[in-house]
């Protein structure tokens, strides 16, 4: 999937879910915008793609900012709060040229589950993106209905991917 398609035909059902309920404790989420390069040592700098939608579209336009951005070597980091439930949690965007750039977020609180595969439609950008298929915890979701399926309900629950 492009992220153009993901913005047209996933973001609207997204959205709708997030109205009801944020995803600050969907264990999807909190795995899906915790995607860092870094924590693998075999990558070059890659942008997951669903990640910086989800990021760019509830918690950079949704969220509460927290205190002023701040600066450390390459990394700038926006702690923001969530209009729903409270929550805190950090972005850390850097930029490693004009047109490659990565966000990932750490939660103030690891009390909630994270889950242990990500599922993604569109995938990584990046310099090198074939290194993407060697990570374990990163896998293509089976469509969109399936990925969907794993963000928060209308009632609310969450569903934990196996
Ligand atoms: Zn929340």
């Amino acid at each position: 999937m492009t992220p153009a398609q993901y913005v047209q035909m996933v973001m609207p059902r997204l959205r709708e879910k997030w109205d009801a309920r944020c995803f600050c404790e969907s264990p999807q989420f909190r795995k899906l915008v915790s995607f860092n390069f870094e924590n693998y040592p075999f990558l070059s700098p890659l942008a997951l793609a669903d990640a910086e939608i989800l990021i760019s579209a509830f918690i950079r336009q949704r969220f509460h900012p927290d205190g002023a951005a701040v600066n450390k070597g390459m990394d700038v980091f926006q702690r923001y709060i969530c209009p729903q439930c409270g929550a805190g949690m950090t972005t850390c965007f850097t930029e490693f040229s004009i047109s490659m750039n990565r966000t990932y977020v750490s939660f103030d609180s690891v009390a909630s589950q994270v889950a242990p595969v990500g599922y993604y439609l569109i995938g990584v950008s990046g310099f090198d993106v074939q290194q993407f298929s060697d990570v374990p915890d990163f896998l293509p979701a089976q469509d969109a209905i399936a990925y969907l399926d794993l963000f928060p309900n209308e009632t609310g629950a969450n569903i934990t991917p196996q």
